[in-house]
């Protein structure tokens, strides 16, 4: 384990823009800490922390004045792997016949800041673009040339619950290189080849046993700081065994389909293709959108929506991202993220509907 001073994190990007990587990564924007292009650390939301609760998300000023305290915002990285609009290719009719084009989606970018259930959520979409007989190209072109500095968190948010799905808030694997901000430095963990060679370009040393046990107090802190639980146990047979529960239809009631859930989930991977044309003919392209179970085309065959009502759509979402995601990929579709709780403009709660749906758990309710 290696120790940075604080003045010395623009040599992290410095470095990575010397490799040729656009460097992407948390800053001020739209009113929240937004992902975008860094020149360097200055450009941080240095000292910021939100507020985050159901339905509610405010920034304001931290006297901690760390770089990372603040948690997640509205973009997971999933805008820059899987993006929410995506040319795939484009045709032209010439004298010949027609021309196809397709582009090329390598793009070196090297992203700074990618927390524990982050990276996680980038592992569970690996699963659906990578792991298949005909992986995703767009996906992997992008994924491949990727280059990832994690941040362990040294807060928890409202609306986390990372320790309850045990996706954070350490991360395990998949980064280049990770970084746990202390008070007075930065500890970096180098987990790959290409992460070594950026960390020895460095101006490091090695960490003290004291900025160790810094750290490991700090992860037991954020630990016992989440602001939710999701009690996981059973959780999948739960929810299979209860599909006429009363709550669907409660939660059907406030549910207003917006599909913000699934914009914000950096797991949910749903997308539909259209074919865009001029006003001439001449020209199209093909372009890949995301999509939503929220939206009545979502399902639409024969003329008609399958899912009609808010409360089969919510239950489609929920019990997919917690139950039958563990048919189609062994594990849970959900990181725990606490976004499509934030995000909910109605402050519709996964945790709190879990629970409630524990709590009066029947065989009344089962599937008939
Ligand atoms: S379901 Fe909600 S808490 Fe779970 S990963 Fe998606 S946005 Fe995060
Ligand atoms: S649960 Fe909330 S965010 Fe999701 S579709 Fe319903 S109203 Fe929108």
């Amino acid at each position: 384990m290696r120790a940075l001073a604080k003045d010395n994190l623009s040599l992290l990007i410095q470095a990575l823009r010397e490799e040729g990587y656009e460097v992407l990564g948390p800053r001020m924007g739209e009113g929240a800490i937004i992902y975008g292009p860094l020149d360097s650390a200055e450009e941080l939301p240095r000292g910021w922390i939100e507020e985050q609760e159901a339905g509610r998300y405010r920034l304001k000023r931290d006297p901690a004045n760390r770089y990372f305290a603040f948690t997640l915002g509205p973009q997971s990285w999933k805008k820059y792997l899987h993006p929410p609009n995506l040319c795939l290719y484009k045709t032209k009719k010439t004298d010949q016949g027609l021309e196809f084009k397709s582009e090329s989606w390598h793009k070196k970018q090297a992203f700074l800041g990618v927390r524990a259930c982050e990276m996680e959520a980038i592992l569970k979409q690996d699963r659906v673009f990578l792991e298949q007989l005909h992986p995703d190209k767009p996906y992997q072109e992008r994924r491949e040339s990727v280059f990832l500095v994690g941040v362990n968190c040294s807060r928890a948010g409202g609306a986390c619950f990372c320790v309850s799905t045990e996706t954070g808030p350490t991360l395990k694997s998949g980064d280049d290189i990770t970084l746990t901000e202390l008070e007075e430095i930065f500890l970096l963990e180098a987990r790959s080849a290409r992460g070594r060679a950026v960390l020895g370009r460095l101006p490091t040393e090695e960490a003290s046993s004291h900025a160790l046990s810094e750290a490991a107090r700090q992860e037991e802190h954020v630990c016992r700081q989440m602001g939710r639980t999701l009690d996981t146990e059973g959780l999948a047979e739960l929810l299979k065994n209860n599909l006429n529960h009363p709550r669907w239809k409660d939660v059907g009631d406030r549910c207003l389909t917006c599909g913000n859930c699934t914009m914000v989930c950096p797991t949910c991977f749903c997308f539909s293709v259209e074919e865009m044309t001029d006003l001439a003919g001449l020209e199209s392209q093909r372009v890949r959108q995301w999509d939503s179970c929220f939206s009545e085309q979502f399902t639409l065959t024969s003329g008609n929506s399958q899912r009609s009502s808010a409360e089969a759509r919510y239950r489609q979402w929920m019990t997919h991202k917690l139950a039958t995601w563990h048919d189609q990929f062994d594990e849970s579709g959900c990181v725990g993220c606490g976004r499509c709780i934030v995000w909910c403009p109605v402050g519709i709660d996964i945790t709190e509907e879990a629970a409630v749906i524990r709590e009066k758990d029947g065989a009344s309710h089962a599937n008939s």
